[in-house]
């Protein structure tokens, strides 16, 4: 059975594929499929994302779906940035310019617990669909550290850790990460479905 991956972003695909092989399923890029719709993430949460995401794709491919969505959340900014991560600082925001805001947001707060949390959609080919996700809970350091990863990495240091996820070894990262967690969960909660290659949810 076919299930296509929502990213346009290879090396999430590759980190899917390493956690998600399943005899018997192929993961497909969706790049890799001719005329699919893009798809706009307006959605007002992570879940909305993930789902708008892989409903629509599942229902023009014909084809089971996963999509995630991942964001960092604020806990003294309400959980903000959010949804709203990739473009905190404005639409064309790069990583630099969503990182100083986010420090100059927090400047006078005492308050910097934080967590970043990934939401991942499976829709089958009808387009109904079911959710699992992963968080990672941490802190936001006082000044960026680190030039590993990406996004928010040099400001994000995980409970239990002395170093930011940009310091960190980037397998270390990938073990602990929000993104490996949900993954982890969307294969306790759907790998025996999948294996049996459904038309539809039971
Ligand atoms: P996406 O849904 O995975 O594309 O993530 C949306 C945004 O959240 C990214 O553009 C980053 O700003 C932020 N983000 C998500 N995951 C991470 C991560 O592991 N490290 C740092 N930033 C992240």
């Amino acid at each position: 059975m076919h299930l296509i991956v929502a990213t346009r972003n290879r090396h999430k695909l590759e980190e899917i594929r390493s956690i998600l092989n399943l005899p018997g399923i192929a993961l497909i890029a969706a790049d890799d499929i001719p005329d699919l719709p893009d798809v706009d993430e307006d959605g007002a949460t992570l879940e909305e994302n993930a789902v708008k995401k892989a409903a629509t794709l599942a229902r023009a491919a014909h084809a089971w779906t996963l999509a995630d969505d991942s964001g960092l959340e604020v806990a003294a900014l309400g959980g903000l940035p959010g949804v709203r991560s990739a473009r905190y600082a404005g639409a064309s925001a790069d990583y630099a310019a969503n990182n100083q805001k986010l420090l100059a947001a927090l400047r006078h707060l005492e308050n910097r617990r934080a967590r970043f949390r990934t939401v991942i959609a499976l829709a089958s080919p009808s387009g109904r669909t079911r959710c699992v996700e992963g968080a990672c809970e941490g802190v936001i350091v006082a000044a960026p550290r680190g030039a590993g990863g990406f996004g928010y990495d040099p400001l994000f240091q995980p409970d239990g850790y002395d170093q930011t996820f940009a310091e960190m070894d980037a397998a270390e990262k990938n073990r602990i990460s929000h993104r490996a967690r949900a993954l982890d969960s969307a294969v306790r909660a759907w790998r025996d479905l999948l294996l049996t290659a459904p038309a539809d949810w039971p």
